[in-house]
């Protein structure tokens, strides 16, 4: 998750107490959702994982503005900077889904998420096919590749490549990683401000653990015996499903 939302630095050792957060519940609180999103990363591919990681991700989102608000009377100026940022946000559509999908969460069942993946066959450099299909978001890697293999019928060499895509029924535009990752960065811009506002520009909080790393596990690829089907239709290779 690099997404310039990092906040004011000097680190130390998280377990520590902090002697200059002026909000280290809060602070605490998105740095275990920084966590959750990178678990949820790296599951990608598992469904139950994902699913488990993703709902914790979403009530930590949430619980950050709840722990800034028992703060407020502690906080200096609280009005002014926490309601120009709550207005800033108010009519945001991710950040209104986040809202919405923590009380879905909480206080009904798990989202409804499909899943679709872009199957790409690679027979040779020149022949290379792909489309987008939906996979039931219960189905693992190996039975959403199991399920394709046993659906053609000409048995040849390749390469099967997927690219799994997680969304929520009320944000179908956004993939999942991506909009908690939104949601994230509008979280830590109000957190900065609450240090902002207390004069504290370097916080003793530790930093975001684990450190970023690019290449959440969104790909699973295939090797060997691949049959050819057709029917699928020739797509442009710029495709991007997963952001
Ligand atoms: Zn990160
Ligand atoms: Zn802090």
């Amino acid at each position: 998750m690099r997404d310039g939302t990092a906040l004011p630095s000097a680190y130390c050792c998280s377990m520590s107490p902090s002697s200059t957060c002026p909000v280290p519940s809060a602070h605490r609180r998105l740095m275990d959702c920084h966590v959750h999103w990178h678990a949820a990363a790296d599951a990608y591919m598992e469904p139950e994982t994902f699913r488990l990681n993703l709902n914790s991700l979403i009530q930590g989102l949430r619980n950050v503005t709840f722990l800034l608000q028992s703060q407020k009377r502690d906080l200096p100026s609280f009005e002014n900077w926490y309601g120009a940022w709550q207005r800033a946000v108010k009519d945001d559509l991710v950040m209104r889904w986040a809202v919405s999908a923590r009380n879905r969460i909480v206080k009904q069942s798990d989202l409804e998420m499909h899943s679709t993946a872009l199957v790409r066959l690679s027979f040779d450099w020149l022949n290379e096919v792909e489309e987008i299909v939906e996979v039931p978001p219960h189905y693992t890697t190996h039975r959403t590749i199991a399920g394709l293999l046993s659906a053609i019928p000409d048995l040849t060499e390749g390469v099967v490549t997927i690219e799994r895509r997680w969304v929520d029924v009320e944000l179908p535009s956004r993939e999942l990683l991506d909009a908690t990752r939104f949601v994230y960065g509008c979280l830590a811009r109000v957190v900065k401000l609450a240090h902002g506002a207390a004069g504290i520009a370097v916080c003793d909080l530790a930093t975001r653990k684990p450190e970023c790393r690019a290449g959440a596990a969104r790909v699973a690829t295939v090797h060997g015996p691949v049959r050819r089907r057709p029917a699928l239709a020739r797509r442009p290779r710029h495709h991007d499903p997963a952001n």
